[in-house]
């Protein structure tokens, strides 16, 4: 039935964000016990949270009748010190999501009669899904530039950038295609960025990325406004289920970032454990380690398969394997949830978060059942 009212014309096309499949809806669609099935579709931490980080929960636990501390003050000054910016650097969202999302509602206001253009946001194929999403949102208008090598083309994209331009987004390393850009490419994509326009490089997985490019030190001595990096506790803290990432930006930018931000968007529990995680390098390390371990051994047994795939630098990987919806779909019936690549314009390809040994091993055996099933008894 058609509203009876009108809603925000942009949300017409919009499609609804599809997020990899929780367990517990999958296990209640297949009559599985939810213990049998593991998640590999949403570039989760297969460790889980920091032990440290559960702990600073539980203790968290008896005053969650308060509101949180709306500017997360401890949890800033800790990061601010670890990063070594100030706490002015910092902004927290719920999730880096929506640190997107604020981005979206200090720069993409919309264009007027008195010369003021349609905002432009520039995007890479392949990219985030949530880029789009929140143009879109925004009435802005999307400037997609064709991917090289399924990664960021920088000279192609710095090209695409006009006085219109906003905002530009880099995920470095991108999500879907695991793709890195260079740090001599991209210090040369940031000098050339013109100061009208704000580059948001998406760091969600930089810390996968061994010999980034330190965009830091452009923070610390103030000298580019228009650069925010945006991270997350999602990834390799293994803190997803709690929701906070976290800009690193100009103070006056941040300023105007925190005008558009609701004041408790951060819950209690997420800076406790936060805090707590910020602590515990070994469960970090652990991550790596365990990440590295997972890449490679995808890497090797796609090799052997003769599958392509795309190298990847974060804690998933992209693999070619014909009709992907069909190989989701029947990789799920036993009990393997990954994510099939439809909506961003790669059907054949089925994206693998990193596992455990064992979670790798065991996605690995149903994706070889899957494509060479094998014959029917008689
Ligand atoms: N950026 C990229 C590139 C991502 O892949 C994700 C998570 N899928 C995010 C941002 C958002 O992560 P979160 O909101 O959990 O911090």
């Amino acid at each position: 039935m058609p509203l009876p009212y009108p809603t925000n014309p942009s949300l017409k096309t919009l499609p609804v964000y599809q997020p990899g499949r929780p367990i517990e809806e999958v296990a209640r669609e297949l009559d599985l016990p939810a213990e049998s099935i593991v998640k590999m579709a949403s570039n989760e931490n297969p460790l889980g949270p920091s032990r440290l980080a559960l702990a600073a929960m539980r203790k968290t636990l008896p005053s969650l009748h308060l509101y949180p501390d709306g500017n997360a003050f401890y949890v800033k000054r800790k990061l601010a010190e670890k990063l070594a910016v100030a706490p002015a650097n910092l902004i927290f969202g719920n999730g880096s999501n929506e640190i997107i999302e604020l981005l979206g509602h200090a720069l993409l206001f919309p264009g007027n009669d008195s010369g003021t253009p349609v905002p432009e946001v520039v995007v890479s194929e392949y990219c985030f899904a949530v880029y789009p999403l929140v143009t879109a949102l925004f009435g802005a208008k999307l400037v997609v530039v064709p991917a090289k090598k399924f990664g960021h083309d920088l000279d192609a994209m710095l090209k695409a950038i006009t006085p219109a331009t906003r905002l530009v987004f880099v995920a470095n390393p991108n999500n879907p295609t695991g793709t890195t850009v260079t740090a001599d490419e991209l210090a040369r994509f940031i000098e050339a960025v013109p100061p009208q326009t704000v580059l948001a490089m998406d760091e969600a997985y930089i810390e996968f990325l061994d010999g980034a490019l330190d965009l830091l030190a452009q923070i610390r001595d103030g000298s580019r406004p228009n650069l925010i990096l945006m991270r997350t506790f999602s990834k390799i803290y293994g803190l997803a289920g709690l929701r906070l990432g976290y800009g690193i930006a100009h103070p006056d930018l941040i300023v105007e970032l925190e005008k558009a931000r609701q004041p408790f968007n951060i819950n209690a529990l997420a800076q406790a454990a936060a805090l707590a995680a910020l602590d515990d390098a070994a469960h970090v390390e652990k991550t790596r380690k365990t990440n590295r371990r997972g890449l490679k051994f995808f890497a090797r047994a796609f090799r052997q398969l003769g599958l392509e795939f795309i190298p990847s630098f974060a804690n998933f990987i992209l693999v070619r394997v014909g009709d992907g919806q069909r190989v989701f779909n029947e990789m799920q019936k036993r009990g393997i949830i990954t994510r099939p690549m439809g909506g961003y314009q790669l059907p054949e390809w089925l994206r693998i978060s990193i596992g455990t040994t064992k979670q790798n091993e065991r996605c690995l055996e149903a994706l070889k059942t899957v494509l060479n099933p094998p014959p029917p008894s008689s």
